[in-house]
């Protein structure tokens, strides 16, 4: 029979995410899956569980970081012949797979509609890399915005709402001392050592609301990296406009290049995040995997 994995995340949706994993967990089991729901944390999900055979596609209810977290013990405990396509049910503070994928549940069918697409099982393939080796969807950055994602991790106390940025966002800019970071794209190096920031990604969109790798393509088996001058306050606010309106790349000094390899490194530490999340600090090397990964759409 086959079966279908749910992890809810079970802070998600102020706890929502629990419950619509029940009823998709029951319309499932009426249409003749096996299903099993999961609300551990996913770090300590039983690979055995995770890599059955049988398992036809598992969905993911939550953020970003909660799709991350499984996905990431997916891809380091199964072989990768028995990778099942993942399905998104977004439901975190940031939603950007769910965006990029063009996934829109309606709240009041999502069940009915997420059965119907794992029957359906339209796939959508992307790439994957990995940042210091664990895996890696999205975006990465490198600097000034990585060190906000440290901040508001280290004071967040639940849920973490947009405007749980705000004040961190403020703290780190008034403070920031702009270290030189060095960036190597294949082995070549492409900016530095110099005060900057980099990102690295493989879709366009980003937690700000406008594209900072408006070239990224998920499914060419590359990652898209810009490094950008940031010596100044002038200099930072200047390039949030400029990225703001698109015209980041252009700018003097700026590199942006596609690559399988991206290696950044730096005299002292510099804030690292990953998707969103804070992922230490540099030297980073981020690498594209062999693999895509296997999305069910809508
Ligand atoms: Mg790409």
């Amino acid at each position: 029979m086959p079966k279908v994995l749910l992890f809810a995340n079970p802070i998600a949706g102020r706890g929502s995410a629990m419950g619509l994993g029940r009823s998709l967990a029951d319309r499932l089991t009426g249409e003749g899956y096996r299903c099993e729901l999961l609300h551990d944390r996913p770090d300590t999900i039983d690979p055995m569980t995770l890599c059955e055979r049988e398992v036809r596609c598992i969905v993911v209810i939550g953020g970003d970081g909660t799709l991350r977290a499984v996905a990431g013990r997916m891809v380091d405990h199964c072989p990768r012949e028995d990778w099942p396509p993942l399905l998104v049910v977004p439901m975190g503070t940031a939603n950007l797979m769910g965006q990029h994928l063009g996934i829109r549940w309606d709240p009041r069918h999502a069940a009915e509609q997420v059965a119907a697409a794992i029957r359906r099982r339209r796939i959508v393939s992307l790439d994957a890399a990995r940042a210091n080796g664990r895996l890696f969807l999205l975006m990465a950055g490198v600097g000034v915005d990585a060190q906000i994602v440290h901040e508001v991790d280290r004071r967040r106390r639940g849920p973490i709402r947009k405007s749980s940025y705000l004040w961190p966002a403020a703290r780190v800019v008034g403070g920031y001392d702009f270290p030189s970071i060095t960036v190597h794209a294949d082995g070549r190096r492409i900016f530095g050592p110099r005060p900057g920031v980099a990102f690295v990604g493989n879709i366009s969109e980003y937690g700000t609301g406008f594209p900072m790798l408006p070239r990224a393509r998920p499914d060419d088996g590359l990652l898209d990296v810009c490094a950008l001058p940031c010596g100044s306050r002038l200099q930072m606010m200047k390039l949030f406009l400029h990225a703001a309106a698109g015209e980041h790349a252009q700018q003097e000094g700026s590199a942006c290049v596609k690559a399988r390899l991206v290696q950044i490194e730096s005299d002292r530490p510099v804030a690292v995040q990953v998707d969103g999340e804070p992922a230490g600090f540099t030297p980073v090397r981020l690498e594209m995997m062999e693999r895509k990964l296997d999305f069910v759409v809508e």
